[in-house]
């Protein structure tokens, strides 16, 4: 078993313009370790005045930040990026402790939070403009870009650490300044982000932190000199953020909530497909934007694919995330678990059939956090609310199509866009896949097609609000404002 950076973080503070002050709070939330429901920390729910004060200082360090070179804010990032490495396991096992998820799954997480700070570290390429030598006779036109000013990042529990570097590394290369309002659920990881980003030298104000909920994302939403928001979280608060941020002229990006399908074709090959989808459906105990819910099995795939799901499923061996040999941790709250369920028994009700049952899971005496214990339904119909809704826990539904048209036609009526996946030997069938499903990020023969950090990470339908996506050229896009110079000499 690998031990915990720290038994308890106590108090978390608020960093704003380089220094960790003490809140003005409306109350404090305790952090708890979902896999020993232990209290690892306590997380201020801030005020509309840290906020203010977050703000002010992250404006006031734009003046000076936007005019440093990229070259030399890019180098800030090299140094942040080799403190990061410095602390890879640290920063893995922090993530492990706040939100359950296995070790190893922590390492990934780690790697692409990291990958994102390597990929921004590349600006001064990343931010180049573009121009024409005369456009009209003797008249040069320059297409430049220039940053903005202070932007809000929030993010969900699910990756502490991944998501909100989604955008943090981008916007600081591209001359911003940041306000980062973490989950209050999960907001270590982030805190030793923004420790070690002052280490690096990123300058005071450049990246600030403030805790809370509600309260503070509304004051982030509403403030005047906040230029954009970049969220991500469940649909209907992604919604929500859209339409107000939106409403107050901000520029916005919203990822939001998912149920992602994953199509197995008659000519899957069966091991590797079992194992993707076993990764894909119960890994971080289901709660991945790119989790896989529902199985469509095409024609003859069904009984196969079914027992050797359902057997993958009965064999997780479950636990705290720190002992290596685990493959499954808790889910986030007791929240969270009433909900996954609750699912459980809707989907009993609707007629699915049950064919793994780990609820009891929670009565293990070794078992003392918020575990739900994988389950899988055989039997589900479209019309289900297991098989429409996001259920963000360990629950796997297996549903039959006679083709790929009439798996397609499920998916297509889905409200969420965020992944879908077809397991096949057949080219045919996985261009048809890619070309029909209205989703941001299509596997095949992959179960969690994560987009790495060079290539925009988003979504379609219910499951993304805006226009230009996290991650690689695109965040850049948004983190920059491009204004064209037309010239003529006389
Ligand atoms: P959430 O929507 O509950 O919270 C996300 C953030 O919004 C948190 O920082 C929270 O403090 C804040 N918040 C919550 N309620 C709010 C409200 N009423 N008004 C203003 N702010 C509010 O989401 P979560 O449970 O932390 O994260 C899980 C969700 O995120 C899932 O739905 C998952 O699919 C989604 N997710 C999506 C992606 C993606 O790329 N689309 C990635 C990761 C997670």
């Amino acid at each position: 078993m690998l031990t915990e950076v720290k038994a308890n973080y106590g108090r978390l503070r608020n960093l704003i313009n380089g220094e960790w002050v003490e809140p003005d709070v409306s109350g404090w939330l305790d952090v708890e370790n979902p896999a020993t429901t232990g209290v690892i920390a306590e997380v201020p729910l801030s005020t509309a005045s840290e906020v203010n004060d977050a703000v002010a200082a992250a404006k006031q360090a734009f003046l000076t930040w936007r005019e440093t070179p990229p070259v030399l804010r890019a180098r800030s990032l090299f140094k942040l990026k080799g403190l990061m490495e410095e602390h890879f396991e640290d920063f893995a096992r922090t993530i492990v402790q706040e939100h359950g998820k296995t070790i190893e799954d922590a390492r990934g997480e780690t790697r692409r939070g990291i990958e994102n700070v390597e990929v921004a570290a590349g600006i001064p390429t990343l931010m180049q403009g573009f121009g024409l030598e005369n456009v009209a006779s003797g008249i040069d036109a320059e297409a430049i870009r220039q940053p903005l000013g202070v932007f809000g990042i929030i993010g969900p529990f699910n990756f502490p650490l991944m998501v909100p570097n989604w955008f943090i590394p981008y916007a600081i290369a591209t001359g911003n300044t940041v306000v980062v309002k973490p989950s209050e659920q999960t907001p270590l990881a982030q805190t030793r982000m923004a420790e070690l980003a002052l280490e690096a030298g990123i300058p005071a104000g450049v990246l600030n932190v403030v805790h809370g909920a509600k309260d503070a994302v509304d004051a982030l939403l509403e403030h005047p000199d906040v230029r954009g928001i970049s969220f991500v979280g469940s649909s209907p608060v992604a919604r929500y953020v859209y339409s107000k941020a939106s409403a107050e002229g901000k520029r916005v990006q919203c990822g939001g909530g998912a149920k992602n399908f994953l199509v197995a074709m008659p000519d899957a090959h069966l091991d590797s497909t079992i194992d993707n989808m076993m990764g894909s459906i119960f890994g971080a105990a289901g709660q991945r934007c790119l989790a896989g819910s529902v199985v469509i099995t095409v024609g003859n795939a069904y009984e196969g694919v079914r027992d050797r799901l359902a057997e993958g499923a009965r064999n997780l061996k479950l636990g705290y995330g720190l002992d290596e040999s685990v493959g499954m941790g808790p889910v986030i709250s007791q929240r969270a678990l009433d909900r996954v369920l609750g699912y459980v028994d809707k989907g009993v009700e609707e007629g699915a059939d049950l064919i793994v049952d780990r609820r009891s899971a929670r009565q293990d005496e070794e078992l003392a956090g918020y575990f739900a214990g994988p389950c899988v339904f055989d039997g589900v119909e479209p019309q289900m609310a297991i098989a429409r809704e996001e259920i963000f826990g360990p629950v796997a539904g297996i549903m039959r199509a006679d083709s790929l048209d009439e798996a397609i036609g499920h998916i297509e009526a889905l409200p969420f866009g965020n992944a879908a996946s077809i397991f096949t030997a057949s080219g045919g069938a996985a261009r048809e896949f890619r070309h029909r499903v209205t989703a941001g990020n299509i596997g095949v023969n992959v179960g969690v097609a994560a987009p790495m950090a060079f290539f925009p990470f988003g979504g379609m339908k219910e499951s993304f609000f805006g226009a230009l996506h996290a991650q690689g050229r695109e965040v850049v896009d948004f983190f920059t404002d491009r204004k064209v110079v037309i010239s003529r000499w006389f």
